[in-house]
């Protein structure tokens, strides 16, 4: 299987931007001009607040547009206050929740096993977790690019069997890069995207890795987006600053669909 065969995904990553008229205004506008990126998988990830609003939004708007939650709670219910189970995610509308991004490791404590947890919860549920992994400027610097994101791919998706890794979408995000403006080069993406693949051969099989996505995550603007999308094993997009405005999202999604049509 090669990156023609798997379905490009682009998500943008709202972070706690955006109120409710500008996010659901957003997400209109995504969804009414969908169809310029037709044959990619498009994901909105709003703050959980605004996740039923925004698919309303997108429902308004007729295009077929994903929803995902930022963030999930490895528990099903119970006492756990300000927390969201990923069966709720689920309820209001969600296919995706993104898990693990630095942020929530570096601001939050968020470890491997804790994503891990909550991977193996968010798809219990029914739902596509987007685990993000990702080294820090010093990590790469030393030399440790690939000791890191094995360890965090081995903790983090430790315990999925097959059929769950080809449900499951990692993102790479090189931490250096996410909001500075900072891209890795396609050659510094596609290396390490290559050894998640192998990574993942090791967890499940060939086979299995050949099919799971992986995105590429950090600065991707309309600009830098062709020339990322053309890496054999880069399968979209994780957009945080770009997914603001509907055509830079779209404009990244449609580099995406050119490729894989390519
Ligand atoms: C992100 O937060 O996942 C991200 C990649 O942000 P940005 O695109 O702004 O670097």
């Amino acid at each position: 299987m090669t990156a023609a065969s798997r379905t490009p995904i682009v998500a943008g990553n709202w972070k706690m931007n955006l109120d409710r008229s500008g996010g659901t205004a957003l997400a209109a506008a995504v969804a009414g001009r969908r169809g310029d990126a037709a044959g990619v998988d498009l994901v909105l990830c709003p703050p959980a607040v605004y996740l039923v609003p925004v698919a309303e939004a997108v429902a308004r708007a007729g295009g077929d547009v994903a929803v995902g939650g930022q963030n999930a709670c490895d528990k099903g219910s119970g006492a756990f206050t300000g927390e969201i189970a990923p069966q709720m995610l689920l309820d209001v509308g969600c296919r995706y929740v993104i898990l693990g991004h630095s942020e929530r490791r570096t601001l939050y404590g968020e470890t491997d096993a804790g994503v891990n947890a909550k991977a193996k919860a968010a798809l219990a549920a029914g739902l596509v977790p987007i685990v993000c992994v990702g080294e820090t400027l010093e990590e790469r610097e030393a030399g440790r690019t690939d000791a890191v994101v094995s360890q965090q791919i081995r903790g983090s998706l430790a315990g999925l069997d097959a059929a769950a890794l080809e449900k499951t979408v990692v993102a790479y995000e090189p931490v250096w890069a996410i909001g500075t403006g900072k891209v890795a080069t396609p050659e510094q993406a596609q290396e390490v995207h290559a050894l998640i693949r192998g990574l993942l051969a090791g967890l499940a099989s060939p086979a299995t890795a050949a099919k799971v996505r992986v995105q590429y995550g950090g600065s991707v603007k309309p600009d830098n987006a062709a020339d990322l999308a053309a890496c054999p094993d880069i399968d979209g997009a994780l957009v945080g600053g770009a997914s603001l405005k509907a055509d830079d999202f779209l404009a990244i999604a449609r580099a995406f669909a050119a490729a894989g049509v390519a």
